[in-house]
């Protein structure tokens, strides 16, 4: 299990749907990969957004190898912005689902860096991951049982992402 971030500075929330708008548009049309290159997103409010379908591999323009990873995406530059309580929660949730649904190990996860000559996921994310932060959330999630999360999509989803995008 892998977390990142965007390495843009997200600045308002209301921003955060455009910007995977945007990363998406990049990784779809210029680097010609078949969707955004992680499987979830998370903005700082907390909003988890369905990337790439986790059954497929991840992408990566650095030099390690995706497969097998669940990757995680933090909206944000952290080497600039402060990681929120909200995003490391919901990024939390995102990795205990995954491990349950994909029986993936609980308790690897890891920042981007770790792997691949890299800033990502920034200091101030990475330093979540190094003290055990995260990974004492996604156990906390993991212990108290079956970590559901809802998809929703079509007319409900639309209304989400408006909500979001007016700061609501
Ligand atoms: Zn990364």
């Amino acid at each position: 299990m892998t977390i990142h971030h965007t390495g843009a500075v997200l600045g308002d929330n209301k921003n955060a749907p455009g910007r995977l708008r945007q990363h998406q548009r990049l990784h779809q049309g210029e680097r010609g990969w078949i969707d955004i290159a992680y499987h979830v997103g998370v903005d700082r409010n907390g909003n988890i957004y369905e990337l790439r379908r986790p059954e497929i591999v991840g992408d990566t323009a650095t030099e390690y190898n995706p497969t097998g990873h669940f990757l995680v995406l933090c909206e944000g530059d952290f080497d600039q912005e402060v990681v929120t309580e909200a995003q490391l929660d919901s990024a939390a949730l995102a990795f205990a689902w995954a491990a349950q649904t994909y029986k993936i190990s609980d308790d690897v996860v890891r920042g981007h860096r770790d792997f691949a000559s890299t800033a990502c996921p920034g200091a101030d994310l990475y330093a979540r991951v190094q003290s055990g932060d995260l990974q004492g959330r996604i156990e906390k999630n993991i212990a108290a049982g079956t970590v559901d999360l809802r998809s929703v999509c079509g007319p409900e989803a639309k209304d989400a992402v408006a909500k979001i995008e007016a700061g609501l």
